[in-house]
């Protein structure tokens, strides 16, 4: 599906929020690399799409009704066989429906696990005055504490998003940390771009959230993405 095929489906299911698969789905258009994921909607299907991506596997539910996967139980890592899946699975299932009994789940999604980077945020927010800002910053315990991030107003260039990442606090731990690889800087930058001219050219689109992409010495990849559309 396209992205203007997602957007009319979510449209017609009179639904605000999109799913992880389908935000992959619609950031991968224009280059945003993100982790190959795919929609399993039985035990058995998880386990045949995990055998195709090859083990270890990440599972996590997928639901337009649970944005917080976490929170519900609904996300497991690291899976290394079929048992570990099919055993994710029905703690997935149990978990999120105990957590929200009215939500429509419609399966779980099945990705490769990424190896470990330098987790990063990016996304994209609505100002009341400004319009789309395109957002950067480094994820986890820095990003939810520190309110570590810049912000440009979108369309952005490459000397904005060369800004972007230069002028957070943290920026030292791009350059690479306790034995962590430094970042692939110019890789994140030309992510901050394609967003930035995605959103330029993709009008309904309300709040974009890639948390986390991991950053590697070479390359980057989403590993979790949010969607959320207009009225
Ligand atoms: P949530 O909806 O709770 O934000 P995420 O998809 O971000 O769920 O998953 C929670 C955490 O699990 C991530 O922050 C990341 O550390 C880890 N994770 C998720 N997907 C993958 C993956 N494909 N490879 C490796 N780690 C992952
Ligand atoms: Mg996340």
């Amino acid at each position: 599906m396209t992205t203007a095929d997602i957007l009319t489906r979510a449209r017609e299911d009179k639904r605000a929020v999109l799913t992880e698969i389908e935000a992959k789905q619609i950031l991968g258009e224009p280059g945003i690399e993100c982790t190959r994921t795919v929609l399993a909607a039985s035990r058995e299907e998880a386990v045949s799409i995990s055998d195709e991506i090859g083990y270890p596997v990440v599972l996590k539910v997928s639901s337009v009704d649970i944005t917080h996967k976490s929170d519900s139980g609904g996300v497991k890592i690291n899976l290394p066989d079929q048992e570990a899946v099919e055993q994710a699975y029905d703690e997935i299932m149990t978990s999120c429906r105990a957590y929200a009994p009215d939500a429509d789940i419609e399966g779980v999604s099945v990705q490769g696990m990424a190896r470990p980077g330098t987790e990063i945020i990016m996304g994209m927010i609505r100002d009341g005055s400004f319009g789309p800002v395109v957002m950067f910053g480094l994820g986890g315990v820095l990003v939810e504490v520190l309110k570590d991030v810049s912000f440009r107003i979108v369309p952005i260039e490459k000397g904005d998003a060369i800004e972007m990442t230069g002028e957070i606090q943290g920026r030292k731990l791009l350059e690479g940390y306790r034995g962590q690889d430094p970042a692939d800087v110019p890789c994140l930058q030309e992510m901050l771009v394609k967003l930035s001219d995605f959103v330029n050219t993709t009008p309904g689109i309300e709040e974009i959230d890639m948390n986390p992409v991991f950053a590697y010495s070479n390359g980057a990849v989403v590993v979790d993405a949010r969607i959320i559309l207009s009225e």
